[in-house]
């Protein structure tokens, strides 16, 4: 019977400090949470000295999409993949565009539990030959996503991530090893927007598109949005980068549209075009939208 992620003994990335305190090693923040608090993404808390998952099994989205549209592109083409949504996040984009899941006011949250094993029947009951961890993200709900990803290939369907590439190098490895595809999103090439704007560190996803260069498919997404990355400079860091390990990865450039916290208008068309063609002086596969 599901405990809701309340055991102690469900959660990982976490270490005992001193009068009760623990410390979360999932993501960048490393936050250290007082007992009866929660880290800053909201959804790891401290219970008595020991970290429980208040939001496992949480469901907030389930759909099936076009593969292309996590965006990936040259991977499964063509196919239909099983969707899955969870609640928060572990960065602050105030131009998030899945807010309402990722950034949720307290009455948007419903209670929709699907135990992993559950939610595998239901991806295979849909003919879908995979299964994406998508919308908002999935790190912050690893232990779950792990859980889901080896009954998901014990029952033959892959299985795919798409994240902000926000976790440490020992989460980053122990996902990857269970993912087969990975879009990972690479916001801005300024390491100080990543972090006093967003809530990144540019190393920490670096790190994590390393990782999963080496462990699975990998397709990265950069989405234009003005002020955070709007220059062809930007760009050519960004491809720059990619290419230095393989210019086979391909890199999908996405228009931004005004959401959540964020008013400033779109990038035109030209521009985003304009971003694309340095983007290919770098790398084979660049993908545009607006
Ligand atoms: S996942 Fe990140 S934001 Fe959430 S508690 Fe852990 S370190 Fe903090």
């Amino acid at each position: 019977m599901i405990d809701n992620g309340l055991s102690a003994d469900r959660a990982r990335y976490w270490r005992s400090l001193d009068n009760s305190r623990i410390q979360c090693i999932l993501c960048a923040h490393a936050c250290i949470i007082q007992n009866e608090t929660r880290g800053h993404c909201n959804a790891r808390q401290n219970r008595s000295g020991k970290m429980i998952l208040p939001f496992y099994a949480w469901i907030s989205s389930i759909a099936i999409d076009p593969i292309e549209k996590k965006p990936l592109k040259r991977f499964m083409p063509g196919t239909s993949t099983f969707s899955v949504g969870f609640w928060n996040c572990t960065m602050d984009c105030p131009f998030c565009q899945n807010w309402e899941i990722a950034h949720p006011p307290p009455a948007y949250i419903q209670k929709q539990i699907i135990e992993p094993d559950r939610l595998i029947e239901l991806a295979l009951a849909s003919g879908c030959p995979s299964i994406s961890f998508t919308y908002s993200e999935p790190l912050l709900h690893i232990e779950y996503v792990i859980e889901a990803m080896q009954i998901a290939h014990s029952r033959g369907l892959k299985t795919i991530l798409v994240t902000n590439g926000n976790a440490l190098d020992e989460p980053a490895r122990h996902i990857l090893t269970h993912t087969d595809a990975a879009n990972v999103d690479l916001k801005t090439a300024d390491p100080l927007i990543y972090r006093k704007l967003l809530g990144g560190e540019i190393k920490v996803i670096k790190n994590f598109i390393k990782v999963a260069f080496e462990l699975c498919h990998i397709e990265v997404t950069s989405l234009a949005v003005p002020g955070v990355l709007d220059s062809i400079a930007q760009i050519e860091e960004i491809s720059s980068f990619i290419a230095s390990l393989s210019t086979e990865i391909p890199l999908h450039i996405t228009r931004y549209h005004p959401a959540w916290k964020y008013t400033k208008p779109p990038l035109s068309p030209d521009t985003i075009h304009e971003m694309a063609e340095s983007a290919r002086n770098y790398l084979k596969n660049v993908y545009s939208y607006w």
